[in-house]
């Protein structure tokens, strides 16, 4: 049997202690590489030139041949204003990379130092910026698309006490009872609970091992309005979807898809090999980052989790310095954060981001 990718020595193509022993102006060059390539030029934020501009070595800044504006490699970026010098900013970046379920703030400050709400910040533009660049070009071929459901999870033995002791006793004093658990189905919906439907190109037959692109979208339930208005937004015309059989998806041929449904309750996979293996796989990641790294997450910040794992899925194959190098990318072409900027000082997002058809439609 093949040895497997991550017991390969290509896959760690950089290391913790490679980084650790970085000084400032080899992380200053490092960051620059993975930003603008490896033939030493820049590009300067305000007019856009390629060159090799001037090297301002005494405040880690470049300034422009043409228009002399002076710029450093995180400019123009979420990580603008971070002020946590660019050694531990490339450890913060590894970390997050090499995390492959996510990896807490609190665990990250361990590692970089500083203050709980930098090292929070940092994780939630990486991911914010993520969630903002998540590719439009649509998907093709054989796509599996699913819904998981996430949040607003209701605690076992929900039903409400009842009052025991002597009827002279006012209520408020008596001793409750221990709670009796009540089945979920007698509240079937939780007002924090939604849908992270997840969208994958699975590779075809000899190209690669399980799915290729992934796009992911959070809404309220699996209504047949946002799944198609979902389905025409990332899969291209004539693909082939593979769904399970809820009625939601009933009419994917009449927009123009090939359907192929696997019924859950019967079996995981049909004769013919029809299955959901892929958008299983996404989930998997996605519940054990829920469960066991970040313990709670809201509807509000859903989308940008949901998009953080769907990277992972997507790069799970590239070695450690190519994964840095897409992420700083991704990071450096979504611009300025918008609601991470200013976090401490009160500016945050203000409601979730949740799909809905007739929104997306206007
Ligand atoms: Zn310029």
């Amino acid at each position: 049997m093949a040895q497997h990718f991550w017991l390969h020595s290509k896959s760690v193509s950089l290391t913790g202690a490679n980084i650790a022993n970085f000084s400032d102006e080899e992380a200053r060059y490092f960051l620059a590489r993975m930003r603008w390539g490896d033939d030493g030029t820049q590009v300067c934020p305000k007019c856009g030139v390629v060159d090799r501009h001037h090297d301002i070595k005494s405040r880690c800044q470049w300034s422009c041949k043409h228009c002399g504006r002076r710029f450093s490699v995180t400019t123009g970026t979420p990580f603008a204003d971070f002020k946590i010098g660019y050694p531990r900013l490339l450890l913060a970046i590894f970390a997050f990379v090499v995390n492959q379920k996510g990896i807490a703030a609190l665990a990250l400050r361990r590692l970089i130092g500083g203050q709980y709400r930098t090292s929070y910040t940092l994780l939630q533009k990486i991911r914010e910026a993520v969630m903002l660049t998540m590719p439009r070009e649509p998907l093709s071929g054989v796509v599996e698309v699913d819904g998981g459901h996430f949040a607003g999870k209701r605690r076992k033995g929900r039903k409400l006490k009842e009052e025991k002791g002597p009827a002279e006793i006012p209520m408020k004093y008596r001793k409750p009872q221990h709670r009796t658990k009540v089945s979920n189905s007698a509240f079937p919906h939780h007002p924090n609970r939604r849908i992270v439907l997840v969208l994958r190109e699975v590779f075809p037959a000899g190209a690669g091992k399980g799915a290729a692109r992934t796009r992911v979208a959070v809404i309220r339930n699996e209504n047949t309005a946002d799944i198609e208005a979902l389905v025409k937004r990332y899969v291209a015309k004539r693909s082939t979807i593979r769904s399970d059989e809820l009625p939601a998806y009933g009419n994917l041929k009449l927009l123009g898809y090939f359907h192929e449904s696997v019924n859950h309750s019967v079996e995981f996979s049909t004769d013919d090999g029809v299955n959901q293996n892929q958008a299983e796989s996404y989930f998997s990641r996605l519940r054990r980052a829920f469960i066991g790294v970040y313990h709670k997450i809201t509807p509000r910040y859903m989308l940008d989790y949901a998009s953080e794992m769907a990277w992972r899925e997507d790069v799970r194959r590239r070695d450690t310095l190519t994964q840095m190098g897409l992420l700083f990318r991704r990071v450096c072409e979504s611009g300025l954060s918008t609601d991470w900027l200013n976090y401490c000082r009160g500016n945050k997002r203000l409601s979730e981001l949740l799909f809905v058809a007739e929104a997306a439609s206007a």
